[in-house]
């Protein structure tokens, strides 16, 4: 019935057998991340930075940087009930252009000084950030956690790593959003302590197609066995590690693939806060058992469209 995918959200993520996944918002301020709270998020799997960034020529000072980041983990800071914030530093270039950071005129922005790369040429900034953010985390009662968006290799993981440290974060992990990266997983984990999949970029750069062109949205989907191939690698590796494994693209927010990702094996789901009810009706109705074998479908097949269509054939609830 339809009627499964509607309706509130009860603030828990779980499987018809008890398996809990739990199912993150994704929002970009305090504001957000109190509408997400409300909506029954159980924490934040991506707090993107750029907001702050946007629209101005200089970095922001670091008392305005301490003052926003903490408005996000208060908002869920709930005391003897630790939420997870996941924070990624600051994302520039390519989709998200800063001027005082990323070079316009790259010929190909989306595979030039973007994300953590941009600390090549100004490591100040991710410095100055992870400080600030470390900062604003003392008094809150949200478990921080902070992640470093476009890493490629293991090296980078380990120097990110280490700048958290520096800064006296306690938990640090990387993006998995490069191929490079998900084929080198197992590595990654050796150094990081948890790791997300961004599957915009990662389908992106797994199908070489832009993610901002429509004409390629046939490419560029998330469904592709190929990217769904690399995710489940990359959570084979986790598990191996015993580390956690998120996913915070578009991806989680479709209930059919969220399914899908169970069953491949990720531990926490972090989308936009208002498709969480439908992403948990669905996961409602099948047992991790059920969720593998659908992942087992949709990696045999050879495209997006029958993968998906394979998958939601075996999922009731959306008929
Ligand atoms: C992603 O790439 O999947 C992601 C979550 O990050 P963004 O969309 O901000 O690039
Ligand atoms: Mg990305």
């Amino acid at each position: 019935a339809k009627s499964a995918t509607r309706g509130n959200f009860d603030g828990r993520g779980i499987l018809a057998d008890g398996h809990l996944l739990p199912l993150l918002a994704n929002v970009g301020n305090a504001k957000e991340a109190v509408l997400a709270a409300a909506a029954g998020a159980e924490g934040v799997g991506l707090f993107r930075t750029e907001f702050l960034f946007l629209n101005r020529d200089s970095e922001p000072s670091m008392e305005e940087q301490v003052e926003a980041y903490r408005g996000v983990f208060q908002a869920f800071s709930v005391p003897g009930e630790p939420r997870k914030v996941v924070v990624r530093t600051l994302d520039a270039g390519a989709d998200k252009p800063l001027p005082f950071l990323s070079n316009a005129a790259e010929p190909n922005p989306a595979l030039g000084l973007r994300g953590y790369r941009t600390g090549l040429n100004n490591p100040g900034v991710l410095k100055r950030q992870l400080e600030a953010i470390s900062t604003a985390a003392v008094g809150t009662a949200a478990e921080v956690w902070v992640m470093a968006p476009m890493i490629s290799t293991p090296a980078e993981s380990a120097d990110f790593a280490d700048l958290c440290r520096a800064a006296g974060l306690r938990s640090s992990g990387v993006m998995i959003e490069v191929p490079a990266a998900a084929i080198s997983a197992a590595k990654i984990f050796q150094h990081v302590d948890f790791a997300s999949l961004g599957t915009n970029d990662l389908t992106q750069y797994t199908m070489a197609a832009d993610r901002q062109l429509g004409l390629l949205s046939g490419l560029n989907d998330p469904w592709q066995p190929s990217v769904l191939k690399l995710i489940a690698g990359c959570a084979e590796a986790a598990q191996a590690a015993a580390k956690p494994l998120g996913v915070c693209g578009e991806a989680a927010a479709d209930p059919a693939l969220a399914v899908v990702l169970a069953g491949l094996g990720v531990s926490t789901l972090s989308m936009t806060a208002r498709a969480l009810p439908a992403v948990a009706a669905v996961l409602k109705t099948v047992s991790l058992k059920r969720a593998r074998e659908l992942a087992v479908l949709a990696l045999a097949e050879a495209s997006a469209e029958d993968a998906r269509t394979a998958v939601r054939g075996g999922l009731p609830a959306l008929h």
